[in-house]
């Protein structure tokens, strides 16, 4: 039913054919950077604007944990009450699989409903990070100023899909750790080999709670969105993720089905015995299971 609606939305031309129409912008940064506080902030800039957005998460975290890391969405108070805005809950638990591609169908129909921004944002924990960055036109990398162990790991996974990084709560006592962040991140960014031709990631501070530098920023995703379409390397970008959705549909597809597999399940507990058993190696296990399809 969801394909349906979507492929009819779709052939109608309602969708994805003109890449200067909507702009889809990642979101990801730890718990705790701002990122509630600066979709308020942007937000308001985006309607000021005379235009609208949609806020959508994929949040992986609440399938292990029960909870959710993106917090409920009873942040973003006056945004939430916005007509000109639209913030879904956070999705139901399950697997990333499931929930990215839940993100991206809901990203499609917001956009087949008018919105001309949609901010898909997700804690900057790992996996959904590469799940995002395969939906979005600009991945925004927002930074708390603390360094340590966990900025330590945020950098070494992220930094290669960021194109702008904005370090946040640049006000008061924290202006210098903003400063010393970004200029940290500035010098790792030249050292990255380049996502696209027209464009090399920037930094920016901000600071979200007062309004400084939003606007600013703003501009700035702006000038990364027409570089790209003029270069033409935005239309090729969206080429590229519809490919890896539909392959990355059909892995998760197959894997769901081969699980639910009748021959499956009936070699299951056995092979799994012997597995738990240490009598063959996780590699004979999965042949084993793979071969059973075969069987007549
Ligand atoms: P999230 O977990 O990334 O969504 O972070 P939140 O938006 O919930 O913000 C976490 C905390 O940081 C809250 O107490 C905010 O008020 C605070 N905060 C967010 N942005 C700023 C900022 O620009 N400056 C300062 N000083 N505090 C901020």
């Amino acid at each position: 039913m969801a394909q349906e609606i979507l492929t009819r939305l779709l052939q109608n031309g309602q969708v994805e054919e003109d890449i200067s129409k909507t702009f889809r912008i990642g979101l990801s940064g730890p718990p705790g950077a701002g990122k509630s506080t600066f979709i308020e902030a942007a937000g308001q800039h985006i309607i000021n604007e005379g235009s609208n957005l949609a806020v959508l998460a994929v949040d992986p975290s609440s399938s292990r944990t029960g909870g959710s890391l993106l917090g409920d969405k009873t942040r973003m108070q006056n945004l939430g009450v916005n007509p000109q805005a639209y913030i879904r809950p956070s999705p139901a638990c399950g697997e990333l699989g499931g929930v990215a591609r839940n993100t991206h169908e809901a990203a499609v129909l917001c956009e087949a409903a008018g919105y001309k921004n949609i901010i898909i944002e997700t804690v900057g924990v790992g996996q959904s990070e590469i799940a995002v960055a395969d939906m979005v036109d600009v991945f925004l990398l927002l930074l708390p100023p603390s360094a340590g162990d966990e900025l330590q790991g945020i950098k070494r996974g992220i930094v290669e899909l960021v194109d702008v990084v904005a370090v946040n709560k640049y006000d008061g006592d924290m202006k210098p750790a903003v400063r010393r962040i970004a200029a940290e991140y500035t010098s790792a960014l030249k050292f990255m080999t380049p996502k696209y031709k027209c464009w090399r990631p920037r930094v920016r501070r901000i600071s979200s709670l007062n309004n400084i530098g939003i606007d600013d920023l703003w501009e700035l995703l702006q000038e990364f969105r027409h570089e790209m379409i003029n270069s033409g390397e935005l239309l090729e970008l969206r080429r590229m993720q519809r490919e890896k959705q539909m392959w990355s549909q059909i892995e998760f597809s197959l894997i769901e089905s081969f699980k639910k597999n009748p021959k499956v399940l009936n070699n299951l507990s056995e092979v799994n015995r012997a597995l738990r058993r240490r009598e063959i190696t996780p590699g004979s296990a999965a042949e084993r299971l793979l071969s059973v399809l075969n069987q007549l």
